[in-house]
């Protein structure tokens, strides 16, 4: 597998670049608007093909790059169906399998955060967005976030891989780049070392966090999948 991760250093927004060394088929997963000329240079250094783009949700912090992607390259674009938004070519759904050339993607739906976010397993590691964060979580205080929904998500859907999957975040803020399901498990501040649903719920409800900041420029973009805003004419 050809695997690169890349950091959006105003965002702390990780985008991850697979790609299938026989096919030179590719995708990546929440690119980052401002970001398009850095995958540009790096799709044609390793002479990949971009076939599809994942989003893990609808990003309130960021643009994504998703309708740029599909514009320049023909990539599929995909968002989970929980969004109620349906701005994406395949709106995928628990169980469904993208394939990336011999590479095979497989989706689990991770809401809590989002009414959208969803996780992608590939072999060994996952990618698991906003939903489970190294050392954290996403906040799910807005967009229909629901704590609940996310412990559930957590426990079920990614704590249940095999303690080595290598977890891949959607950010993070003070430089880990990856972490392990058996490290989460044990060592996460919010949802490690066993802790309660009703813990967890408790500790959500009480953390205070500012008002996003980009949210509203970022929100209405993504709920078309970063399109640009159709000119008002006359
Ligand atoms: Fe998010």
């Amino acid at each position: 597998m050809i695997f690169r991760q890349l950091f959006e250093p105003v965002t702390c927004t990780y985008t991850y670049l697979i790609g299938c060394p026989r096919t030179n088929e590719a995708a990546l997963i929440d690119p980052v608007l401002e970001e398009m000329e850095t995958y540009a240079k790096l799709l044609s250094e390793l002479g990949l093909r971009l076939v599809r783009v994942l989003d893990t949700h609808v990003h309130a912090d960021h643009v994504t790059a998703a309708d740029a992607l599909r514009q320049r390259y023909g990539a599929k674009t995909a968002l989970g169906l929980g969004a109620s938004v349906a701005c994406a070519d395949v709106m995928v759904r628990e169980g469904d399998t993208l394939p990336v050339g011999d590479l095979r993607i497989e989706v689990r739906a991770t809401p809590g955060h989002t009414d959208s976010c969803t996780s992608y397993v590939l072999e060994d590691r996952v990618f698991t967005g906003d939903a489970l964060l190294i050392g954290g979580c996403g906040r799910t205080d807005f967009q229909q976030g629901d704590a609940g929904r996310l412990f559930d998500s957590i426990q079920r859907q990614i704590f249940s891989l095999p303690p080595d999957t290598l977890v891949y975040p959607g950010h993070d803020y003070q430089g880990n780049t990856v972490s392990t399901v058996k490290q989460e498990r044990v060592k996460n501040a919010r949802l490690g070392g066993g802790r309660s649903r009703e813990e967890f719920i408790e500790l959500m409800s009480k953390l205070n966090l500012p008002y996003p900041k980009f949210i509203d420029q970022a929100l209405p973009a993504n709920q078309a999948c970063g399109r640009a805003p159709v000119p008002i004419q006359g």
